[in-house]
């Protein structure tokens, strides 16, 4: 049995309104890299969310119920102190177009600059699901669409 210290831990950190096919992917695909996986949601009071805090964990709980490496928590303020908190040495976020990259490159950076210890992992988006985003899902039900294929089966029924 591995020792705290010695777990590999990573922190999936994110605003999750909703969670996605293509976020479910990225842990999914990260889990043989770690001993434990804990989905984060960054509480944010300037950035309002569709879905309240709860019910948005509740969902990722849900897609990840049986997989005893997922966590999912909650935090405010910086990322990095969270993953300080956690003896998480690893921060994995996805990546679906140069935008994102040159976005999480600056973040990256900046962590490793307050944090030297972190390594932030980026994972490729799978082709088919690199145009998915929180945002369009959003988009999709303000405007009264479907959006049932865009998120986890498990969760689907809840957005019919
Ligand atoms: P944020 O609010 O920080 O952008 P999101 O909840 O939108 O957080 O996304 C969290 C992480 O999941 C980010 O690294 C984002 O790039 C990644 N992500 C979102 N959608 C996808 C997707 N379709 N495929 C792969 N990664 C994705």
């Amino acid at each position: 049995m591995k020792t705290a210290s010695h777990k590999k831990i990573a922190v999936f950190p994110g605003s999750f309104d909703p969670i996605t096919i293509g976020h479910a992917d990225i842990v999914k695909r990260a889990l043989p890299l770690f001993d434990e996986i804990i989905v984060a949601i960054g509480v944010n009071s300037v950035k309002q969310s569709l879905f309240p805090l709860e019910q948005r964990m509740d969902w990722i709980r849900k897609v990840f119920h049986g997989e005893s490496k997922v966590k999912v928590e909650s935090y405010e303020g910086l990322t990095v102190n969270f993953c300080e908190k956690k003896h998480a040495n690893y921060l994995l976020r996805g990546i679906r177009s140069s935008a994102d990259f040159e976005y999480e490159k600056t973040i990256a950076h900046l962590n490793h600059d307050m944090l030297p210890q972190i390594e932030t992992i980026l994972i490729l988006a799978r082709p088919e699901l690199s145009s998915i985003s929180s945002t369009i899902v959003r988009e999709i039900i303000r405007g009264k669409g479907k959006v049932e294929k865009f998120v986890p089966r498990s969760i689907a029924k809840d957005f019919k």
